[in-house]
């Protein structure tokens, strides 16, 4: 293995001069959070840089904070604080659930709440060294290929799922990602920090050159709001959503004042359905609209030759989690 810098930041700004420094030497450097999935990937040679730039020595980026009703989570909180956190659980269940149902009990233990978000894509392919999109080549192995977990909606020109657990409920709280670079500051909802092969196929998200995810905050928690996050897996436990369903309703006693519903493990980005989301807004949730959502959620799927089974797996875990959490009072 090639030798490598390990840099420890005393902050984000020493963090992103030391990315830029080395970028202009033209040396690679890498954010490290928990180093869960960026050492593996060292090791299976995917990435090689020559420094790796550890946020976990800056002090304080782990903290929930509240301020005028919205949270602040620093991104280096580890997904099992995240999972237990008392105001998360109790006000943003969707995304304590989120983290609580990543991987193992080690992984969330080093794992962040950052690195999850930023984590790259798990395919195959990818993490078996073949040439693609994401590797910097030109071609999807996916699309004749072994495609049984790949992407059904937004594809193409690759057709990897976004790897995420928290990035759905994120996007379904209508999170801020606050980003640190050589520029300064900016805030991107979360919606907007994703990105589609089509606008870039080697990237899944818009950060910059030596830009840093640095925290993260959710709206000032509404009365009625109810929120919930369900994984399907295809085994027990250590792995990533085959399908999931990240659900936020706003209720009025039991009529929905507004809903927002994204999947996961179905596209390359935390996938939204806004068709089913104007279906909830305004009327009591009763199962049979539940079902019609979830008929409306799937609509636009383009499945591969392998993964068409999603399809109704998606519309299934649609129904039952929208009519569950508003049946729940
Ligand atoms: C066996 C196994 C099972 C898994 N199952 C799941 C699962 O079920 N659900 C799931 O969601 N994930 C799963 N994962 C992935 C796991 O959640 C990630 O490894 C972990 O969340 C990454 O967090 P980290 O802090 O260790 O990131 P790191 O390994 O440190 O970094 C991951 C990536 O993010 C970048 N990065 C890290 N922090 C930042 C930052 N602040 N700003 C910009 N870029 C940054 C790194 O450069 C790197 O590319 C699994 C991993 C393994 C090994």
């Amino acid at each position: 293995m090639k030798s490598l810098i390990n840099a420890n930041p005393r902050d984000l700004r020493q963090a992103v001069t030391l990315a830029e420094q080395a970028r202009s030497n033209g040396r690679q450097a890498m954010i490290a959070g928990g180093g869960s999935d960026l050492l593996g990937m060292v090791k299976e040679r995917i990435v090689s840089p020559d420094m790796l730039i550890h946020l976990k020595s800056i002090k304080g980026l782990d903290q929930v904070t509240q301020a005028h009703g919205a949270v602040q989570i620093g991104g280096l909180i580890t997904l099992d604080t995240l999972s237990h956190h008392p105001l998360i659980l109790r006000d943003y269940a969707v995304l304590a659930e989120a983290a609580g149902s990543v991987a193992t009990p080690q992984i969330r233990n080093a794992g962040t709440l950052a690195g999850n978000v930023c984590q790259r894509p798990w395919c195959w392919y990818f993490r078996n060294g073949f040439p693609c999109f994401k590797a910097g080549g030109n071609t999807c192995f996916s699309f004749n290929g072994e495609n049984q977990f790949h992407a059904i909606f937004g594809g193409g020109p690759s057709f990897i799922v976004h790897p995420s657990d928290t990035a759905p409920a994120l996007v379904a709280l209508d999170a801020k990602f606050r980003i640190v670079g050589p520029k300064g500051e900016r805030t991107v909802p979360a919606g907007d920090f994703f990105v589609l092969p089509k606008q870039n196929a080697a990237r899944e998200n818009s950060l910059g050159d030596d830009e840093i995810l640095a925290s993260i905050e959710l709206p000032a928690a509404r009365a009625g709001m109810r929120s919930t996050y369900h994984k399907v897996l295809d085994r027990e436990a250590w792995t990533h959503a085959v399908v999931s369903a990240a659900i936020v309703l706003d209720m009025d006693k039991d009529v929905c004042r507004s809903a927002r519903v994204v999947l996961g493990g179905v596209a390359p980005i935390p996938w939204r359905v806004p068709d089913a989301e104007r279906l909830l807004t305004g009327q009591r949730i009763t199962p049979e609209l539940a079902a019609k959502a979830a008929e409306t959620a799937v609509a636009g799927a383009k499945p591969l030759a392998k993964n068409a089974y999603k399809v109704p797996l998606t519309r299934e875990i649609v129904q039952r989690t929208v009519a569950g959490l508003a049946a729940r009072t």
